[in-house]
């Protein structure tokens, strides 16, 4: 069947790369998009920060795009150690992440917070990505939909629009584990995901949906076969080029 929505697959290094693995990892990258040729869907890698203007003069022109993996909700000021969606943008990135659940519990980060960065993204001109899913507890206890809802709603700025937002579906229990949702769970939260947003803006049914948790090359094309899945956020594959790729190509 035919995407109507543009697939985006994005890598999130997390905090992994030094200079010289990172910049092969993206020149790796860089290259298999040349050579496959695709024009009809966006790579995007989002390294650690300090490697964000390396990775943008890696990978060239190759139309493989750049993001951060979290910003402040502030341009700028006293927050040591934080960095400003200005400063992504400044560095030549496209997208940020906001709220992986990897921020919201180490970090503590709130719903609250979440949409502030989100509205920091949108003032510096990068397009957010907000992460939201719920954890294994919470799916257990029936609550996997009403946890995306209250997620969403307190994580999505007013004012989104299609061009301004993606959304990530993370199961919190799959990020990093090797389990994986089956492909009927995956399309009934993207589902709810998409009808929630329906509640919420006009443009909804052109928000693309990412999965993301333990998305591999030998996965891919099942889970991205799910109803509503427009692309997948990978974390520990996309450390690889070869895996990386193969999620690529299975979109
Ligand atoms: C992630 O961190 O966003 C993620 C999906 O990780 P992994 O692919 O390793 O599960």
């Amino acid at each position: 069947m035919a995407r109507t929505r543009r697939p985006l697959i994005a890598g999130n290094w997390k905090m992994n790369g030094l200079r010289t693995d990172a910049l092969a990892l993206a020149a790796g990258i860089a290259k298999g998009l040349k050579q496959a040729g695709w024009t009809d869907r966006d790579l995007l890698v989002c390294p650690p920060a300090t490697l964000v203007m390396a990775v943008m003069e890696a990978v060239g022109g190759s139309g493989v795009l750049v993001g951060g993996q979290d910003c402040h909700a502030k341009a700028s000021g006293a927050h040591t150690g934080d960095i400003a969606a200005e400063m992504l943008r400044d560095l030549g990135a496209a997208f940020v992440i906001v709220g992986h659940s990897e921020r919201r519990t180490d970090h503590g980060e709130t719903d609250a917070i979440v949409r502030a960065k989100a509205e920091a993204a949108w003032r510096a001109g990068l397009l957010p990505i907000v992460c939201i899913g719920e954890t294994l507890a919470e799916r257990e206890a029936g609550n996997t939909f009403s946890v995306l809802a209250r997620q969403l709603k307190g994580s999505v700025p007013a004012g989104a629009t299609a061009a301004r937002l993606v959304v990530a579906y993370e199961p919190v229990w799959a990020i990093g584990t090797g389990k994986t949702p089956t492909t009927a769970e995956v399309a009934d939260a993207h589902a709810h995901i998409r009808k929630e947003l329906a509640g919420m803006m006009a443009e909804a049914s052109q928000v693309r949906l990412l999965y993301g948790g333990s998305v591999k090359g030998s996965n891919a094309a099942e889970l991205m076969a799910a109803g509503d899945v427009d692309g997948a956020l990978v974390g520990g594959a996309s450390l690889k080029v070869d895996e990386f790729l193969a999620i690529a190509k299975a979109v």
